[in-house]
């Protein structure tokens, strides 16, 4: 079993990513934004909690994080590894994943870093918030802060992960297939 986390800022590629890195190694795809944004369209308690903090950019609280991706893990036993997208974005959450996947005899192989300058992932976002739908990216001033609280409260995941010797960081600017092979190389030293 392979269980892999990509991690970076908003805007560093890792949604794109993703789609590539499932359908090549059969993981099974956790993007924490994306269940939560699934969560405010059927308009589910949960959702409507997350909402505000979604909304300006902040972090929805641990606890509420935490125990969704449990969930999730219950409801996908069958799986054959999964990628975690967006997810552990905090040292709390990242405890709590180790416990979890310790709990299942399970662990993480490798988190990959997705490495974007700021002034490109301010473009990025910028860019998605064209088509995206997202209020989040609609704003400078919500992307600025997206940014800010990844700096502040999610930078010391990566960290909690090269203590363990499992950080590996990935150039994040180049064309899409340049930027996953270099994932891939990562991928192919743990399967
Ligand atoms: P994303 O799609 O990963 O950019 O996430 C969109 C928003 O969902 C974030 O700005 C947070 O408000 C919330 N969110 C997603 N994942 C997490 C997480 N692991 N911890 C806390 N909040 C999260």
């Amino acid at each position: 079993m392979l269980n892999i986390i990509l991690f970076g800022p908003p805007g560093a590629g890792k949604g794109t990513q993703s789609e590539k890195i499932i359908g090549k190694y059969g993981l099974t795809h956790i993007s924490t934004g994306d269940l939560f944004r699934k969560h405010l369209s059927e308009g589910t308690p949960l959702g409507k909690e997350a909402q505000r903090y979604m909304d300006q950019g902040n972090l929805v609280p641990d606890k509420v994080v935490i125990g969704m991706v449990d969930q999730f893990l219950k409801e996908h036993q069958d799986a054959e590894g999964f990628l975690f997208d967006g997810f552990p974005r905090t040292v709390a959450q990242a405890q709590a994943l180790d416990a979890l996947m310790e709990q299942k005899d399970m662990h993480i192989a490798v988190m990959i870093a997705l490495e974007v300058d700021h002034q490109e992932l301010v473009k990025r976002l910028q860019l998605r918030g064209e088509t995206s739908g997202r209020s989040d990216d609609q704003h400078i001033d919500k992307i600025e802060n997206r940014i800010q609280v990844y700096h502040r409260e999610t930078l010391p995941v990566a960290t909690y992960y090269e203590k363990q010797d499992k950080l590996e960081k990935v150039n994040g600017v180049g064309s899409i297939e340049e930027i996953f092979s270099s994932i891939s190389n990562v991928i192919e030293k743990h399967v």
